[in-house]
């Protein structure tokens, strides 16, 4: 469609074609973020729609957004994000807005934003209408609304709902007593330490693997994110038989298996990992990882955060801690880290199809590279157990691989059991991933190029994962003393995870 348009564009003109737009949006991905497959699919919906659009690209300060949106004269500011400390940065979006006087309205977008984190955290700083856009599909009728005569009403309905949203959440919260972090921790997670002997890896150290085909790894893939990241719900094969979006999804299979081809074929995409073992105790709530055998040098130390719900069963309260032996039991445990990439080249070879106005075999190799990188992750987790670190045969299906029916885990800080994008740089300096793989982590830790994926491996077979919730104020306190940082600063890091009395 885009590409139609711009062959369209200039006969319109030389016709005296109605060259008016429908209204002006400037788009871009939050400042220390990289993902913008969202943003672009937003962006392509919206100038398909008449709009006009003015994309900022990836890792986009506030100032240069509200400077764009004046020199622009933008109608609507849309701010995107992947990672959680991306709700941060758009929080200071808004009150930047607001200290500069903004009066156009702020769009939320991407995967960790939600409707509660807008209405609690983001409305609240910006008072002329701040609107979450759950999905690409929703983009044009919501702008369509505030551009529209009823915009006013319609941005009192979506202000009344965000009130109605807090109030809700405020009760909530009002209702739940935590426990505090030292009762959290009597109720760590029990491990029969004494009956448990650890399997030694393979090797010690660091190791890259270089031998990593593309072949390899299709059979590794999982292809229902790849239909989530297009937007499309529903479960891989099931959706390709949907009453509603069964043939849209057939079509865009049809079209990501014709460019997953190419990519083989040509080679677009080197598969690059890195990982380690390390003999490792845990310390309370940290991980202690050692130079070598003796456990006498401490190479790094990693931090956990405790779940501090009171569960209304037995259920322990989990700390990815309490899947290594702690230091008493004299246990010779060991802990595991890794990072791989397919994302070498991606940005270039988008940039090249986006000059020819082909948005979508942008946005589908973005896709198709993330599905790499996962795909990357699982098959070297496959190698780790079977072989490099070898506590487990298996044989499992690629459907069981993506259910991870196996043991042991691959947590990613950033997620639910370990919310602190922080601890990527312990994981980063222990690999030497920046060097030997070349990804970088920004400013918020978010791994450039995008199409990277990185955690810790645990091979207990009680280890699993879970959501660490809220933290607490003494939880919060505690963890900026272990990690050497201020509360300031380990708030800042955990504020997607904090309480709100704070
Ligand atoms: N097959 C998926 C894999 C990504 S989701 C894909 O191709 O996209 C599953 C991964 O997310 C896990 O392997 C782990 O690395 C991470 N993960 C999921 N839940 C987690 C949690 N609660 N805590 C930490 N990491 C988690």
């Amino acid at each position: 469609m885009k590409k139609a348009v711009a062959h369209l564009e200039p006969f319109i003109q030389s016709q005296g074609g109605d060259q008016r737009k429908a209204g002006k949006v400037v788009l871009a991905t939050a400042k220390g973020d990289v993902h913008d497959i969202g943003k672009n699919i937003v962006g392509v919906v919206l100038a398909c729609n008449n709009y006009d659009v003015v994309d900022l690209g990836v890792m986009v300060p506030a100032a240069k957004i509200l400077q764009a949106a004046r020199d622009e004269e933008a109608d609507i500011i849309g701010v995107s994000g992947l990672i959680t400390p991306s709700l941060d940065e758009m929080v200071h979006v808004a009150a930047e807005m607001a200290a500069e006087d903004f009066t156009i309205p702020l769009l939320i977008g991407g995967a960790t934003t939600s409707r509660l984190h807008t209405a609690v955290k983001i409305e609240s700083s910006y008072e002329h209408g701040v609107v979450h856009v759950p999905d690409a599909s929703r983009a044009v009728g919501v702008v369509t609304e505030l551009l529209g005569e009823g915009s006013q009403d319609y941005l009192d309905a979506t202000s009344a709902e965000y009130e109605t949203i807090r109030v809700a959440r405020a009760a909530g919260l009002a209702k739940k007593k935590p426990l505090p972090i030292e009762e959290a921790r009597a109720n760590r997670a029990r491990i029969a330490w004494d009956s448990f002997s650890p399997v030694a890896p393979t090797f010690e150290g660091t190791r890259v693997l270089a031998d990593i085909t593309l072949t390899d790894l299709r059979d590794y893939i999982d292809w229902t994110p790849f239909f989530r990241a297009w937007d499309l719900a529903g479960s891989y094969p099931k959706i390709m038989d949907d009453d509603v979006v069964g043939k849209v999804a057939r079509d865009l299979f049809a079209d990501g298996q014709r460019m997953l081809d190419m990519i083989i074929a040509e080679g677009w995409l080197t598969p690059t990992a890195v990982l380690g073992f390390w003999p490792a105790n845990a310390i309370g709530d940290d991980i202690a990882v050692y130079a070598d055998e003796s456990r006498t040098a401490e190479l790094a130390r990693l931090h956990t955060l405790r779940q501090q719900v009171r569960h209304s069963d037995d259920r322990p309260n989990w700390a990815l801690a309490d899947f290594v032996a702690p230091d008493v039991t004299g246990a010779k445990d060991h802990i595991g880290a890794f990072a791989v990439s397919t994302g070498a080249g991606v940005a270039e070879r988008c940039a090249a199809f986006e000059a020819e106005n082909d948005d979508y075999s942008s946005i589908m190799l973005k896709a198709l590279a993330d599905r790499f990188a996962e795909a990357c992750a699982e098959y070297l987790h496959h190698r780790v157990r079977t072989d490099l670190w070898g506590y487990q045969g298996d044989t499992f299906t690629n459907h069981e691989l993506i259910r991870e029916r196996y043991q042991g885990i691959r947590p990613a800080p950033g997620y639910p059991a370990c919310p602190d994008h922080t601890e990527k740089a312990t994981i980063f300096a222990l690999l030497d991933a920046a060097n030997v793989i070349g990804v970088n982590l920004t400013e918020s830790f978010a791994m450039d190029p995008a199409a990277s994926v990185s955690g810790l491996y645990f091979a207990h077979p009680e280890s699993r994962y879970f959501g660490v919730r809220r933290v607490e104020q003494d939880q919060l306190v505690d963890y900026a003393a272990r990690k050497g940082t201020s509360v300031e600063v380990a708030a800042k890091w955990l504020a997607p995870v904090l309480a709100d009395e704070r």
